[in-house]
């Protein structure tokens, strides 16, 4: 009888696999009962649409069962089984290519979490044995078939012998190794704690017969041994169970074993809601950021169940974009069972659960900021950023429901702070929410523009992300109070000193002039300022688009080019005014000289680039001689 071989990928990935140093070898059986109560369900869903078949609840169930002396473990199950080409087809093949494409380039890493990840399903079996055998009979044949395989090298399919319908897979457990207990494998009541912690609710039993104890008949202190068959798992499915009943573990392990991400989560919402729509839903705030969660590929979605049977894997209409890094599951029994998708859009059940979902989870995620400030700036350094999209995108039209999720790096407490807090301690005179933009803490820390806003005692928001400028534009204010940046025009701080200033900026109109005709259209305008203290020189911007916004804007691959309106703002209390003033009055071209090295000393403080950089060093060659 000829060997097959596996389709190439296949076979590579089965090697990994075998070879993997996999922490975890007993999710194995977890993948194996999954496979049997997907085969069920299958029988199931036939069973709706066909007359013919009934499916009668007591029928199904998986059996898991070890010989200890011949290294035997079997998982039977009673569902749909498989014919002579689904053996070939399901399991000649490993894995959609996405995702060994992916663990390709991951390969280096140490590789582990990648298998679990995508759940390689029934060759994780290779995992803890050197032989696995699966025979199968499928719903409506009357031939069974048997496919063995001992690994990467290949599998035969012969006829055999099967009376009912379903499938039985035998595993040939390995030796123990030195690093390894395979025997663990073998042992019922340790099957029994994997069964408990992966496959619970599985809606099916999985039976064991089980080694119990008990008095001896007749005697006082004796014990004799029976053997008892037992359903294992609870069967019910965690979200049908009460909250009181669960522990935080339960979640995490749930979290796990659906796959929603390798990380623990921060926090898990259980809803069971009975009010105009009727569902349960379990919700889970990650920790991580997803490796894809910033790209195209990322897609957001919901499990979305009706009556406890899963209709849709990512229903995207469950989650607005803004919680797009929300994961779980929706029950409810008010959807169909045959919706179909483009329906389900339309569906009102499925607009008032969307609604309420978003709700909820706003109102936890204010708790959490109120609550347990820690956990919440670890999610808000992880999705933060999509907040922010979120009140940027469509016009702003969510603003409402994002703004007080929102957090700033401040420069007084020196950690984020909300726009609440920020607000609240504002004192009486100040009138805006000021903000410095800028490409680091570091950097925003040393911008000149921020002096006088300093001096007068006022708190700054440092933004530091590209969206942060243009999503506070969209949101204009908060609590009534308009943000201003601090290198905007007017910073709407009075005061004598200012006044005085502007009137020396009509005594120097002529030299401002004067620097403005050297950089022509470079800048707007060039004149006194009023918020530098002890720098000599900063730039400001006039109009709508700040210079931050502009370094953003021509970093944007269809960028038109757009520019901030700039202005060169001159600090009259400095000592280069004086030398400035002297120059006006003797020197033409040492104005022209100090206008240039101070208009691009200017830029390297906003982080721009200087037009012509040998130019500037030359420039100041010239005053070192
Ligand atoms: P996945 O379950 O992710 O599709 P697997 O490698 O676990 O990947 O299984 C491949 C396919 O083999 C399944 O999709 C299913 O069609 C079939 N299969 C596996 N186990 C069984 C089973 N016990 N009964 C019927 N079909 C099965």
């Amino acid at each position: 009888m000829a060997k097959r071989q596996f389709k190439a990928e296949s076979k590579r990935l089965l090697e990994m696999m075998i070879n993997s140093i996999y922490t975890q070898k007993e999710i194995f059986l977890r993948e194996l009962i999954s496979n049997a109560s997907d085969a069920m369900d299958k029988i199931y869903y036939k069973a709706l649409t066909d007359d013919e078949l009934v499916f009668n609840k007591g029928e199904y169930f998986v059996k898991v069962a070890a010989d200890k002396e011949k290294r035997l473990l079997t998982i039977t199950d009673t569902g749909i089984g498989m014919t002579k080409e689904d053996l070939e087809k399901n399991l000649g093949v490993i894995a959609k290519s996405g995702s060994l494409a992916f663990k390709t380039e991951n390969e280096s890493k140490d590789g582990h979490d990648i298998i679990g990840q995508f759940g390689v399903g029934f060759y994780s079996a290779f995992m803890v044995s050197d032989e696995v055998t699966v025979i199968s009979k499928a719903l409506g044949s009357e031939e069974a078939f048997k496919w063995k395989s001992k690994g990467a090298d290949g599998y035969t399919i012969v006829a055999a012998e099967k009376d009912t319908v379903g499938t039985v897979i035998t595993l040939k457990i390995k030796e123990n190794t030195e690093d390894e207990q395979y025997d663990e494998y073998l042992e019922e009541h340790r099957l029994k704690a994997i069964i408990k912690k992966y496959s619970d609710f599985i809606r099916y039993p999985i039976k064991m017969d089980i080694k119990e104890q008990r008095p001896k008949e007749g005697s006082e202190d004796e014990l004799e041994e029976f053997i008892e068959e037992q359903t294992v798992n609870s069967m019910v499915p965690i979200w049908r169970k009460n909250k009181n009943e669960l522990t935080t573990e339960d979640y995490e392990n749930f979290y796990a074993e659906k796959h929603y991400g390798y990380d623990k989560p921060l926090k898990h919402i259980h809803i069971s809601a009975d009010g105009t729509v009727v569902y349960k839903a379990i919700l889970f705030i990650p920790e991580n950021t997803p490796f894809d969660y910033y790209t195209k590929e990322y897609e957001k979605g919901l499990e979305l169940y009706s009556s406890g049977v899963l209709i849709m894997d990512k229903c995207s209409d469950l989650l607005p974009d803004y919680f797009s890094f929300v994961k779980g599951m929706v029950d409810s029994e008010d959807l169909s069972l045959n919706i179909s998708r483009e329906m389900l859009q339309h569906d009102r059940q499925l607009k008032l659960i969307a609604k309420n979902i978003k709700n909820k989870i706003k109102s936890q995620l204010q708790s959490l900021l109120k609550d347990e400030r820690e956990k919440y700036e670890k999610f808000y350094e992880s999705f933060g950023r999509q907040l922010k999209h979120g009140v940027y995108s469509d016009y702003g039209a969510n603003k409402d429901v994002l703004q007080d999720l929102l957090m700033f790096y401040s420069s007084r407490e020196k950690k984020l702070v909300s726009l609440n807090e920020y607000v609240d301690r504002m004192p009486e005179d100040q009138k805006f929410i000021y903000y410095a933009a800028g490409e680091s803490i570091d950097r925003i820390e040393k911008l000149p523009q921020t002096e006088l806003v300093l001096d007068k005692g006022y708190e700054i928001l440092y933004f530091t992300e590209d969206i942060d400028e243009f999503a506070i534009k969209m949101l204009m204010n908060y609590k009534e109070k308009e943000f201003k940046s601090v290198s905007s025009g007017d910073l709407g701080i009075e005061s004598e000193e200012n006044e005085n200033k502007s009137e020396e900026e009509n005594e120097n109109k002529d030299l401002f002039e004067a620097m403005k005709s050297v950089l022509s259209d470079k800048v707007k305008d060039v004149k006194a300022s009023k918020r530098l203290k002890n720098h000599p020189v900063c730039l400001s911007s006039e109009g709508e688009l700040s210079i931050e916004m502009e370094k953003i804007l021509a970093q944007m691959p269809d960028n038109q080019g757009v520019k901030a309106e700039k202005v060169l703002e001159i600090n009259v209390n400095h000592e280069v005014f004086q030398s400035l003033k002297t120059a006006y009055s003797n020197d033409k071209d040492k104005l022209n000289l100090y206008t240039n090295l101070l208009y691009n000393q200017a830029l390297l403080i906003e982080g721009l680039s200087i037009n012509d950089p040998v130019e500037f060093t030359n420039d100041i060659c010239k005053i070192m001689v």
